[in-house]
């Protein structure tokens, strides 16, 4: 019996252009409902912990169907090691199978860009920026690649040239294309209108302006497409943010120098009018104080200046015309905001803000679905997956997807490897906070520390609780520390100095949002616990509380989905840095009381195994000793 199910395991295997010898038995699972969803033409929503390979269960039995029904297919992913995972999943396919199919890997187009300078600006402003040069004829790259809107003979020929390399990793064709002076991002669209898999970021697909053009440039149907969405517990945020626009009194002073440099007189009057409306709506407003407007009170103030629709087509135009002489052009943020201010009332919110003395007024999308919804449903069959997709019905619910099977796996290492403490010492709650408490969790947490043998991560739930907690610290372990907006490299620098005291032990200091809380990989020995500090439950801004009673509203669950889960889905994303591989052992250590409080520990996954202790560093001891 053992034998057969075997064979016909690898028959299916092979079916699917597998790439792998050996098949997990969850693996096993996830390629069945992926078959399924496909067949059916059903979205799938799968919460599957790290090590399961979801990449390879997801894409292989995807690209053999997308390939046999004519089908494209978007691997969407916002990690660089996920892009680099699955174009070598799909070169592995190709060289096990023989597989003649085009794979496409598009990183975001200003990453992309070999313009110097380009990556400097902001998104909506290279956006602008690539669109000018482009009209104006001015980039070199694209018109290397454009002749007269037709694809040049020099393209054609390194679209050829790169075929046998297919697919290849976005560097690679930067690298390729910059030598030969195309537009790497134009190169790439090519070769993915020939393409049956495309990696690439949310961005592209659910961007509210960028969708339809990408796909029209691609020549796919959305109808025709599988989207498989890795890391789908950040999608709705990050569609939240990519719906909303915003300037503040720095944007309107930068737009005002602009239209002085260059000369825009009429332009400068009414900037600096606008400047003017945003200080007298903000003038009775502290430090930090945030209010809703209504849309109506900016519109008719605006209009007193002038037409509220001439003045921002005019800004428009004149933000062309400066991008035609820079790269940057403050004019065009603010007729970009000003264009979206006018959009509607439903499921998005309009809110004030006085930091630091300066103003920001915004527009804030509310609802991912509202965008989400209809690109997910429209699509064959989507799959949304990730480590972190707990309740699996909030996300449902927040990207409003119809028609879906949800499936839930377990973690699939060792749990005697692991071990999940909630320690009921201390707490961060607001009306707790005093010296006397950050003593004493620094008391705690100290003891924490010693127990741990080796390095430890250490997420608070902000920078001020971290530094007034560090104050009274003390432990063996060398104390790094995270800064607030790290660059990349500052970031790679400390992690690996970190990496260097596995042995000795030390303990990295950082904030549960901040730049080690989730996307890097620490196997082995490199990290033997993480410690989460707290519940990040901050006292509610204004659009936290907009969210609340939107989704209060319309899904009666305003507090889990606007607030707690939220707040959940980051600790546990912390919580999975602790263990990467079937060989990691390590402990998590929950340091709140709130954690045993049952509105919280229904938050848990259900194979969380957790425990609780007022011990800590003996249970930690012990769980060491015994492994
Ligand atoms: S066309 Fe290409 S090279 Fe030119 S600005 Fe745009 S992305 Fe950069």
């Amino acid at each position: 019996m053992k034998k057969s199910k075997k064979m016909l395991d690898k028959k299916r295997l092979e079916e699917i252009n597998f790439p792998y010898e050996e098949v997990r038995e969850v693996q096993d699972d996830l390629i069945l409902s992926v078959q399924n969803a496909l067949e059916k033409g059903k979205n799938l929503i799968v919460h599957a912990p790290t090590g399961l390979g979801k990449t390879a269960a997801t894409l292989a039995p995807a690209v053999s169907y997308a390939v046999k029904n004519k089908k494209t297919v978007f691997f969407l992913t916002s990690r660089h090691t996920q892009h680099f995972i699955a174009v070598d999943t799909i070169k592995e396919m190709k060289k096990k199978f023989g597989l003649k199919v085009l794979g496409t890997d598009i990183i975001g187009k200003k990453w992309m860009c070999v313009q110097p300078g380009s990556r400097l600006l902001r998104t909506g402003e290279f956006a602008d920026y690539c669109r000018a040069v482009r009209e104006e004829g001015k980039c070199e790259f694209y018109t290397n690649v454009r002749d007269n809107s037709k694809v040049s003979v020099r393209a054609k020929a390194a679209i050829d040239e790169l075929e046998p390399f297919n697919p290849m990793h976005t560097e690679d064709i930067i690298n390729h294309c910059k030598n030969k002076k195309l537009c790497p991002y134009e190169v790439s669209m090519l070769i993915a209108k020939k393409s049956s898999v495309i990696i690439t970021d949310y961005y592209y697909l659910f961007h509210p302006q960028i969708m339809q053009s990408f796909l029209a440039k691609l020549d796919k149907e959305i109808e025709d497409s599988i989207i498989i969405i890795d890391e789908g517990h950040n999608l709705h945020s990050r569609i939240r943010d990519l719906a909303t626009e915003k300037i503040s009194t720095n944007t309107l002073l930068g737009a005002v120098r602009e239209a002085k440099k260059y000369g825009y007189d009429e332009a400068l009057e009414w900037l600096v009018a606008i400047q003017d409306v945003l200080n007298e709506m903000s003038k009775s407003m502290k430090h930090n104080e945030e209010k809703l407007v209504d849309k109506k009170k900016l519109v008719d103030k605006i209009n007193k200046i002038r037409d509220y629709d001439s003045l921002t087509a005019e800004l428009s135009f004149i933000a062309d015309e400066v991008r035609s002489m820079k790269k940057r052009s403050y004019i065009g943020s603010v007729a970009r905001f000003l264009e979206a201010w006018k959009g509607p009332d439903h499921a998005f919110t309009r809110i004030i803000t006085m930091r630091d003395n300066v103003t920001t007024i915004s527009y804030r999308c509310l609802d991912a679905s509202i965008l989400a919804g209809d690109i997910i449903n429209s699509a064959h069959s989507t799959i949304i997956m990730s480590g972190t997709l707990t309740p699996i019905s909030m996300f449902r619910d927040l990207l409003g997807i119809e028609n879906a099977v949800e499936k839930k796996y377990e973690s699939p290492f060792p749990s005697q490897n692991r071990l999940n403490l909630i320690v009921p010492l201390t707490t961060t709650k607001y009306a707790a906070r005093s010296n006397a408490q950050y003593k004493e969790i620094a008391k705690v947490l100290g003891r924490i520390l010693d127990a741990i043998p080796g390095n430890a991560l250490v997420f608070f739930p902000s920078y001020f609780l971290r530094d007034s907690v560090n104050s009274f610290l003390e432990c063996r372990k060398t104390i790094m520390i995270e800064e607030n907006r790290m660059t990349k490299e500052d970031k790679k620098e400390l992690l690996d100095k970190f990496k260097e005291y596995k042995d000795v032990g030390a303990a990295l200091l950082g904030v549960v949002s901040g730049s080690f809380g989730e996307g890097i990989d620490l196997p082995g020995d490199l990290l033997k616990g993480v410690v989460i500090v707290g519940l990040p439950l901050q006292v509610p801004d204004m659009e936290t509380k907009q969210l609340i009673n939107y989704y209060d509203k319309k899904f009666g669950r305003g507090w889990d989905y606007g607030y707690v889960f939220p707040a959940f889905n980051k600790i546990l994303q912390n919580a999975g840095r602790c263990i990467r591989s079937s060989k990691d052992k390590g402990v998590v250590v929950f340091l709140d009381e709130r954690y045993v409080w049952p509105q919280y520990t229904r938050c848990f996954p259900e194979d969380s195994d957790l425990e609780a202790s007022k011990k800590p560093e003996e249970r930690i001891k012990e769980f060491f000793n015994s492994i």
